[in-house]
């Protein structure tokens, strides 16, 4: 699974959106005023490569990958970029030989940029929208939206007639954590266990904070097998995890996990609440452990 956006990662990438449209802009007006006055022609906009120069160019192509290229409105706006500073060339070198661009020329650059414009404002307001729907400890996305993500998970599981599950997960013993190391502690195992599990993830997979240390994962595509088999390593790999404490210890902790397969005919609380007898099952056994539910 793709990391989600840190908080400090939303604020820095809204501040450069914010420089890049403020940049477009700026060119925009001044592209514009070449266009209907005449006057010199940037060499900049004239190369080949104009669209990897801009600010837009550098801030788009500097990264591998890209921290919102996940993101559906991204690739679009490259083959956006390009064509503007395509579209733009010609017109400008219409004006370096004394004649007027074509009107359906100038339209399509006007469009372009106008498109460029719109797209970037609205990844900035997506990118400001995460704030929303993640959580601040842990970077999983929050309950907001979730039932309506998972039934979609569901109507896709029909679609494709493969099977989808459901884990929760709860951290064991985190009241004792909290109460003798400190809250700052338990925080650190949210946040530190957190990260392995959502990077042990697959692409497809996405992870929820379900309740104060509890969360639940959907693994969209996978029979009970195969579920079973990621929650697993999950489980083991968590137990070996060290985290690091404030005061400089290290701590190894352990979760309990239920799996339940989405039922395609019921409403997907169903399919939770059989996770989350799964889940007490594995609390009722001993803890670090994974149970799963079998239906009748
Ligand atoms: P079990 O093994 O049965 O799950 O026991 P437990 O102690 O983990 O479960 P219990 O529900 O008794 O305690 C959960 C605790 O998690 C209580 C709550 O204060 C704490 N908690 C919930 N959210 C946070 C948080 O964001 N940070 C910290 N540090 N603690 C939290
Ligand atoms: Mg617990
Ligand atoms: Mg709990």
């Amino acid at each position: 699974m793709a990391l989600p956006l840190e908080r400090e990662q939303i604020q820095t990438l809204t501040e450069e959106l914010e420089v890049i449209i403020a940049a477009h802009l700026a060119w925009f007006k001044q592209l514009n005023r070449t266009l209907v006055c005449g006057g010199p022609v940037s060499r900049t906009d004239l190369a080949d490569d104009a669209h990897l120069r801009s600010p837009f160019g550098q801030w788009y192509h500097s990264r591998e990958p890209h921290p919102l290229e996940d993101n559906l409105d991204f690739k679009d706006l490259g083959a956006t970029q390009q064509a503007m500073h395509d579209a733009a060339r010609l017109a400008l070198l219409e004006i370096m030989d004394q004649r007027r661009p074509e009107p359906e020329l100038y339209d399509q650059c006007i469009d372009l940029a106008l498109r460029l414009n719109t797209c970037l404002r609205r990844l900035q307001l997506e990118t400001i929208g995460e704030l929303l729907t993640t959580d601040s400890l842990t970077g999983c996305a929050t309950r907001r939206g979730m039932l309506g993500r998972l039934r979609e998970e569901q109507e896709r599981a029909v679609r494709i007639q493969r099977p989808c599950c459901l884990c929760l997960m709860d951290f064991d013993r985190f009241k004792r954590i909290n109460d003798e190391l400190g809250h700052p502690a338990g925080d650190a195992v949210l946040r530190q266990g957190m990260r392995y599990v959502t990077s042990s993830l697959r692409k497809y997979d996405s992870i929820y904070r379900y309740g104060g240390e509890e969360f639940l994962i959907c693994l969209p595509g996978s029979p009970m097998k195969d579920a079973a088999l990621v929650v697993e390593r999950i489980r083991e790999g968590l137990s070996h995890l060290p985290i690091r404490l404030p005061n400089g210890e290290t701590l190894r902790i352990t979760a309990s996990f239920g799996l339940a397969e989405m039922d395609a005919r019921k409403p997907v609380e169903e399919s939770i609440a059989w996770a989350d007898m799964a889940l007490i099952r594995a609390k009722e056994n001993g803890r670090d452990r994974l149970e799963i539910w079998a239906s009748a």
